[in-house]
């Protein structure tokens, strides 16, 4: 398969490309399809690229599903989302049709009730014999009503149950579906969410900063000790962002061995210190096989800061954090910059760096 247009780090080009790729290739436009297209453009998995790619001129829908059920845990095929809906659709017939029917019931025994009352009015004098008639029907209808609602109580409850399961198997399918299957940590998609939500609230722009992460120098890493022990690296690397910041501070994995974070409520300082108490520490963090002991040397990343508040938009925003990036590899890698002490000088250079 030959991609329409080569892969980019920004999402939304990444977005175009995989859709453009698609119709390329004549796959249906389904969001399934598109997750494989997305996840694989955006590089984050190379099997999954590497499977994309080699995929013919027309792939067939189910070379495409059986793609989403190796790559995506959480996706078998169609399966869950469809089957969900199937599910909650006949739920809900179900929980319809018995209401229809308490309702019927209780029209039912309200006519008996006009019925007998009407029966009663203008009469005097009411014989031991019919009033005991009219106890035994009142008894009878009463009786069947109750029961009646009490099977409609039951039979609601269990498919209260039944949904409150398909809820939270599609809860899990989404919290899966935002999550990098290698470090567990949020994946791109989440991270174009969470970058967007900044922009949609105006107490975000203010106290919002975005990190990025890059490991220096991967590739001598990969082409030394091989890719197992590079993704066991991107695993250690995710693992020591998780921990040094903030449980409810935002991490993802956003490519190959890159990762962003979004940090609220500090300062630019405050966020410059957070990014290189990060940066020391994968630094100064051994990095060794615990079944061989061999050691792979000094793992470092480069890092990038930008406020929000000095972007006009999520897009904006990653550029400039991208370009704070840019500048701490090409000053030396193991470095965190700032984009507010850089604006305006990364422009042509930084175009040319992304190039390669
Ligand atoms: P720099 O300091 O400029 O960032 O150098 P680099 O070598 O890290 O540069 P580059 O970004 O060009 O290379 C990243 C490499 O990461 C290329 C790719 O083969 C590798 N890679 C991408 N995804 C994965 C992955 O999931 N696992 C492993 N092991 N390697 C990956
Ligand atoms: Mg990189
Ligand atoms: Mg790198």
């Amino acid at each position: 398969m030959q991609p329409a247009v080569l892969p980019t780090e920004r999402s939304t080009d990444i977005a175009a490309t995989a859709v453009a790729t698609m119709r390329q290739l004549g796959v249906l436009g389904l969001p399934r399809n598109y997750e494989i297209f997305y996840e694989a453009l955006s590089g984050t998995n190379r099997e999954l690229s590497l499977a994309v790619v080699s995929l013919s001129s027309r792939p067939t829908q189910d070379e495409l599903d059986q793609i989403g059920r190796t790559f995506f845990a959480h996706n078998h095929g169609p399966s869950i989302v469809e089957h969900a809906r199937d599910v909650i659709a006949r739920e809900l017939e179900e929980v319809a049709s018995l209401l229809r029917s308490e309702r019927s019931h209780i029209e039912k025994y309200g006519r008996i009730l006009d019925e007998t009352s009407s029966g009663l009015s203008g009469r005097s004098l009411l014989s031991q014999d019919l009033l005991q008639k009219i106890a035994n029907a009142m008894a009878i209808a009463t009786n069947s009503t109750i029961d009646h609602g009490r099977q409609v109580a039951s039979t609601l409850s269990d498919k209260t149950a039944e949904l409150e399961s398909v809820k939270s198997k599609l809860e899990e399918y989404k919290r899966l579906a935002d999550t990098d299957p290698l470090t567990h940590i949020w994946n791109r998609r989440a991270f174009d969410k969470e970058i967007t939500r900044i922009y949609n609230s105006n107490k975000g722009i203010l106290f919002n900063a975005l990190v990025l992460a890059d490991i220096d120098r991967f590739k001598d890493i990969n082409d030394r000790y091989g890719h197992p022990v590079g993704d066991k690296i991107i695993q250690i690397i995710a693992d020591i962002l998780q921990t040094s910041i903030r449980g409810d501070m935002f991490v993802a994995r956003t490519g190959g061995e890159e990762f962003a974070l979004i940090i609220e409520g500090a300062s630019e300082d405050a966020t410059y210190e957070i990014a290189e108490r990060i940066r020391a520490l994968i630094e100064q963090t051994p990095f060794t096989s615990s079944q061989t002991g061999t050691n792979y040397g000094t793992v470092t990343v480069s890092m990038g800061i930008c406020m929000a508040s000095e972007a006009e938009g999520p897009e904006d925003l990653y550029t400039k954090a991208d370009r704070a990036l840019y500048r701490s590899k090409v000053s030396g890698r193991n470095r965190v910059t700032k984009h507010s002490t850089m604006a305006g000088r990364a422009g042509k250079s930084w175009l040319l760096y992304k190039k390669d």
